[in-house]
């Protein structure tokens, strides 16, 4: 489905199958000169088919286009090498775009499987979830050669001017795009309605701490219409912002809680934190385990920051302690 926004801007909705987000939402800008993609859908046959059909209708000559990545993940990322020709720049984040070569290596895969290990991610399970991981399914074909945006790039396409915002936190290397004469944001997975979205980039010291800061950053601009990288396109952004941030101080303060009784890794405080999922955290699918003690850590670091938490070993594990 294809969605007209404003003059030469579209929206283009890719499926995203056996996923609950369901859709991706790419957009498509179109200048006189070179044409504008941003991210792109799973390597995956169905989105593939549905994104060049898309771009097909819209009279969009691949040859004559660049693509912008948001974000690494594989449903933003991973047609690049079905879409990119020869003439196509990739912008990306540059934090992102280093990983998203490096999920092409054995040694990536290996110091995730390391790190949730030692925050408890129970031994047997792990490599049943990395061989289900998205990341390793649907990610790009090859690795690409990218060209970093940073704060205050600027992209100019057609009429519009488009500003490069960092915004890590969901992903380390997370960039927007802020259109001023329109006040329209491209949010990426930075801000999504409904969902939060998943804070557990690995290796960061402190991904939620990065996020609330770009929750910050995006919050002092003058926005009339966000365009997210999944589901409704938001006219009230900063109460979107407002209810975020009040949702993760909330998590924040449960996790403190949780602690009272005793030190606890990342895994064992998942296990015990609310989640939207219905049925007890046995019923949970392994890769919804995943991401919940992933969104655990980024929890426990954040307090650790902020001085907190202690982190000590117990048993080989990192675990986290009150500071009382
Ligand atoms: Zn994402």
């Amino acid at each position: 489905m294809i969605e007209k926004i404003l003059p030469d801007f579209y929206r283009i909705e890719v499926p995203l199958p056996r996923n609950p987000l369901k859709v991706l939402n790419a957009y498509l800008i179109k200048g006189q000169k070179r044409n504008l993609l941003i991210d792109t859908g799973f390597n995956m046959e169905e989105s593939k088919v549905a994104l060049l059909e898309s771009l097909k209708t819209l009279g969009v000559n691949l040859a004559q286009t660049d693509i912008f990545l948001t974000h690494l993940h594989p449903d933003h990322s991973g047609l690049i090498s079905a879409v990119a020709t020869e003439n196509s720049v990739i912008y990306c984040g540059e934090l992102d775009a280093y990983i998203l070569n490096a999920t092409h290596t054995v040694s990536y895969w290996s110091e995730l499987k390391i790190l949730f290990g030692l925050h408890g991610f129970p031994q047997q399970d792990i490599d049943e979830v990395i061989s289900k991981h998205p990341g390793c399914n649907y990610n790009p074909d090859r690795d690409h050669v990218f060209s970093f945006v940073k704060d205050g790039y600027i992209l100019n396409i057609g009429s519009y001017r488009f500003h490069c915002i960092e915004t890590p936190g969901h992903t380390p290397g997370h960039v927007c795009l802020y259109e001023p004469n329109h006040k329209i944001l491209l949010c990426g997975d930075h801000i999504l309605d409904n969902i939060s979205s998943n804070i557990s980039e690995l290796g960061i010291t402190d991904p939620l701490g990065n996020y609330l800061r770009s929750l910050e950053k995006i919050e002092r601009l003058d926005i009339r219409l966000a365009l997210p990288g999944h589901r409704r396109i938001m006219v009230d952004v900063h109460r979107r912002i407002y209810e975020l941030k009040k949702h993760h101080d909330n998590r924040l303060n449960e996790v403190l809680c949780l602690l009272k009784n005793g030190t606890a890794n990342a895994y064992q405080v998942a296990t015990l934190m609310t989640w939207d999922f219905t049925g007890s955290w046995d019923e949970f699918p392994l890769p919804q385990k995943w991401f919940a003690t992933g969104e655990a850590m980024a929890h426990l670091l954040c307090l650790y920051n902020k001085n907190q938490l202690w982190i000590v070993e117990v048993e080989g594990k990192l675990a986290f302690a009150l500071i009382t």
